[in-house]
């Protein structure tokens, strides 16, 4: 518990906003919506299961390794949402759009919804122990095989320079992940740049953007991202947030080999715990991603290099055989990392520690200060139920959390 919420005064101002920005929101739909309240009330800071996260950790190298900024680029920040996630004329995609917003507290005042949103975010850690830092996400648009931008098929737009001005404004919360294109004419150029920069790992969604991890054509990319040791983290397995160009064929985990072979440090995101994919090994049959990845990470060229996200992993719709499975396989324990896919743990439905618990999971008397933390911090929320994971007496250990060492590269 060291550290508590010491940087509050610090970013007072800003929590105010995100109070504001919240109203509106809860007011209209109090079930479903996030009430995004600000800091945990005194009662919950002296919960016994709060107390135990953070037993045996040390803060200071917890990085949160997968986060997502969004907004509408109503800042001049660069960020832009394509149609696919704005009209209404999409409903399932328009619906979405508004429950990342929500979820991540944004403001629906003109003006404002790039700034609530991470004004949101800095408030949300500065309620963790002092230490604790997420990599924010870049994203690119798809490019086509001729190398251009495909803007009509581009769903979320979030540019490497509004990451890395955000990250520069509180480097004591945040690290950041470029998202480059291997398409792009500039590719190499770009992550040269975003290395100088500082990026602690390369993101990558390939059924929204349109890369073919399998393809001569990341060749040069991969050789630049083995020579620097930066992680590539590659979201597999089905993608259903974000369309784009919506090839879901390219989130089979096993077009990564290409890039192992290359000596590219990969980190399946998801541990591509949703979805099939084609068994390239054995035409025709499908199977969970899942297993793909398992085969994967069972293959000689994997060893030291490929890695893996939790994040996710706790949503309803995904497998609790997963879960089950990433708990029970200490030997895989090494190459977990943990990250949030914030703003996801701050939507309501998707995640009910009350099914966990009921599964056997997670102890039934931890549920409700569980919920309430998520009222008040999903962030915490998030690390909270991992820490509290546990199958057949086997938890998570410290290292899935303790991430740092993994991204961080050594100031030159
Ligand atoms: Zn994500």
């Amino acid at each position: 518990m060291k550290g508590f919420c010491t940087r509050r005064r610090f970013l007072q101002g800003i929590g105010a906003t995100a109070l504001l920005a919240a109203g509106g929101w809860s007011v209209a739909k109090p079930v479903l919506i996030n009430p995004c309240r600000a800091a945990l009330p005194s009662e919950l800071q002296a919960s016994l299961w709060l107390a135990k996260v953070w037993q045996g950790l040390d803060v200071s190298k917890v990085w949160d390794c997968h986060t997502h900024l969004a907004g509408t680029g109503d800042s001049g920040s660069g960020v832009s949402i394509g149609s696919q996630l704005t009209s209404p004329f999409y409903p399932a995609q328009y619906a979405k759009r508004l429950f990342f917003l929500n979820a991540g507290c944004v403001r629906s005042a003109p003006g404002q919804a790039d700034l609530s949103y991470v004004a949101r975010m800095r408030n949300l850690i500065d309620g963790m122990p002092a230490g604790f830092k997420t990599i924010l996400f870049a994203f690119d648009h798809p490019y086509n095989e001729a190398g251009q931008a495909d803007l009509k098929n581009a769903s979320l737009y979030v540019p490497n320079a509004y990451v890395r001005r955000l990250v520069a404004e509180t480097p004591n919360m945040f690290e950041w992940a470029a998202s480059i294109h291997p398409y792009r004419a500039d590719a190499l150029d770009a992550v040269h740049a975003a290395i100088a920069d500082g990026a602690c790992a390369i993101k990558w969604l390939p059924p929204a953007m349109g890369m073919d991890p399998a393809s001569t054509r990341c060749d040069a990319f991969y050789r630049v991202l083995a020579e620097h040791r930066l992680p590539l983290i590659v979201h597999c397995g089905k993608e259903e947030a974000v369309k784009g160009v919506h090839q879901q064929h390219l989130g089979n985990p096993l077009l990564l080999r290409r890039a192992l072979d290359a000596g590219v440090r990969v980190v399946v995101a998801h541990c591509a715990s949703y979805g099939n994919d084609k068994d390239i090994d054995n035409a025709g049959k499908h199977l969970p991603s899942f297993d793909l990845f398992a085969r994967l990470l069972a293959e000689p060229r994997a060893r030291g290099l490929l890695h893996a996200d939790i994040s996710a992993v706790i949503l309803n719709k995904r497998p609790l055989l997963v879960l089950k499975t990433l708990l029970e396989r200490e030997d895989w324990h090494p190459v977990l990392l943990n990250g949030s896919d914030y703003p996801v743990p701050g939507i309501l439905p998707l995640i009910s520690p009350a099914r966990l618990a009921r599964e056997g999971l997670l102890p039934e008397e931890a549920v409700r200060d569980l919920e309430l933390i998520r009222e008040h911090n999903p962030l915490l929320f998030d690390i909270a139920v991992k820490r509290l994971l546990s199958w057949q007496g086997k938890k998570f250990p410290a290292s899935v959390f303790e991430t740092r060492s993994f991204f961080e590269r050594k100031k030159a």
